[in-house]
């Protein structure tokens, strides 16, 4: 098919609305990053999902976009929940609430001896289990317990001791998701959770001490807790076999009932329902089960390696801000002049709420939401800021994105390749197979720098610090 593009500004083009499409597509890029409409399917993606019933104003496409299950990774849609609009699972993807955390050490870079890291990369290795493993950080007593996981999130993590108080406000939604329903989780999804809670996963998550090497804009830092060459641990996780086994559950129910909703998709991997559907309904209430696993599990891997500072540095972590880029939530926005409850998909998209909105805790109220960014292994790291007037819902990047699939980014260079050379570019890596290694090389990943630039300059989001890596924990 061939697609209509007109370039709207350096940083944002448009779809034309045409065929079955019920909105237009809206893809913020450069022309560099902008997917080649003919040998790369995302911006198809972005097409068809504009094709979903009750999605309003446009199918977007973050600047770190690229092809995944049903719609683009990196993408963002609404949907109109009173008006028929639906809830997709390959909307939120199967990874559901995979997300970052980002925690501050008390300790600046120059204290950080090249023989003090290199313990604490150790430490952080024994501490973090991960790959395909069934090791986990704290092993459940059993459904009763992963019930009140599913509930709490990471709310449940800190009353059982694991965290504080304090690290709830710096949770997205207060650390847990309400509406979860353990009875919307399959006996299968139950088991695949029960001995995972507090593991990294494989491949592209990751543990990461980094080191704050620019700031941009040093009121919002400082209100973060971030200064010029601090110390920090960036953890990227989430809900492990049970998010997928959910996921993968769901997608099927709906599958069966799509004819029953008169609704046709042009991808099978679409597969939706009507959020205020019972189908819609129960995955709603299963993907915040997920959720609040996926929470608490990297409030479990905030310990693990705040246990390893502890041991080896002598310092504490404190958490800037935790928030997931794969997830749906039903919130109220303006469309039209009128205000609108919607169901917003962002599937490899982060929320970024701007300065004053009611869900930021008191402290960043004037600086707006910490969104943080990972770029690679071997790149920079982010840590942006909501914006007011964000022309997607609130919504900016969550990565650089992936440019090569992981066969290719494999073939290119091999996992002890990749090791050597990042440790001698002073990168400590602590892997869990050579294959997973080699699959996440940087260059497999766009440039983050170019990403962000683009996100801030269509008005997602503005810049607040720059992270390089010191040492890397690989799922
Ligand atoms: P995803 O959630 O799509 O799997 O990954 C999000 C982003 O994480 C990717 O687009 C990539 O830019 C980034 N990323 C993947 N591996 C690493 C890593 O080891 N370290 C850092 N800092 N970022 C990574
Ligand atoms: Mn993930
Ligand atoms: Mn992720």
């Amino acid at each position: 098919m061939g697609m209509r593009i007109v370039r709207e500004s350096p940083y944002r083009v448009r779809i034309e609305r045409e065929g079955d499409m019920r909105v237009p597509g809206v893809v913020f890029a450069s022309r560099a990053l902008l997917p080649d409409p003919v040998t790369d399917r995302s911006l198809l993606q972005v097409v068809n999902v504009a094709t979903l019933p009750g999605i309003v104003v446009a199918s977007f496409a973050m600047p770190d976009v690229h092809w995944g299950y049903g719609f683009p990774i990196g993408g963002v849609a609404a949907t109109d929940v009173d008006a028929g609009g639906v809830v997709s699972p390959g909307g939120v993807g199967f990874d559901i609430s995979c997300g970052v955390r980002l925690l501050a050490a008390g300790l600046e870079r120059a204290e950080l001896s090249g023989r003090v890291l290199q313990k604490l990369m150790d430490e952080l290795g024994r501490a973090v289990p991960r790959g395909l493993g069934r090791r986990a950080v704290w092993p459940l007593a059993g459904r009763a317990q992963l019930e009140r996981v599913l509930a709490g999130g990471s709310r449940y993590a800190v009353e059982q001791g694991y965290g504080t108080p304090r690290d709830l406000e710096r949770c997205e939604d207060g650390g847990a998701v309400g509406g979860a329903d353990a009875a919307a989780v399959s006996a299968r999804a139950m088991e695949r959770g029960l001995g995972q809670l507090g593991s990294l996963g494989s491949g592209n998550h990751f543990l990461e001490v980094q080191a704050v090497s620019e700031v941009h804009d040093e009121i919002a830092a400082k209100a973060f807790g971030l200064g010029p060459g601090q110390i920090c641990v960036m953890i990227h996780s989430g809900s492990r076999g049970l998010g997928h086994q959910i996921c993968t559950d769901h997608v099927r129910a709906m599958e069966k009932a799509m004819r029953r909703h008169s609704i046709s998709v042009p991808d099978r991997q679409l597969a939706c329902a009507p959020a205020g559907s019972p189908e819609g309904r129960a995955y709603l209430a299963a993907m915040a089960a997920a959720a609040n696993y996926g929470r608490a599990n990297r409030q479990l891997l905030t310990e693990a390696a705040r246990r390893a500072f502890r041991g080896v540095c002598g310092t504490d972590l404190e958490l800037v801000y935790d928030v997931s880029h794969n997830l749906a939530k039903i919130e109220t926005h303006r469309v039209d002049g009128t205000a609108r409850r919607l169901c917003v998909h962002r599937k490899g998209a982060t929320l970024a709420l701007p300065p004053r909105h009611p869900d930021l805790p008191e402290d960043l109220a004037d600086v707006g939401q910490p969104v943080l960014i990972p770029g690679s292994m071997g790149t920079a790291s982010y840590v942006l800021a909501g914006v007011a007037a964000n022309p997607a819902f609130n919504s900016t990047c969550h990565g650089a994105g992936r440019l090569h699939s992981r066969h290719q980014a494999a073939k290119a260079v091999s996992g002890r390749e990749l090791r050597d050379r990042l440790e001698g570019a002073g990168i400590a890596v602590r892997g869990a197979s050579w294959r997973g290694l080699a699959e996440e090389t940087p260059e497999a990943y766009k440039d983050v720098d170019a990403v962000v630039a683009a996100a801030e300059g269509a008005g997602l989001c503005r810049t607040v610090a720059r992270l390089v890596p010191l040492g890397v924990v690989k799922g």
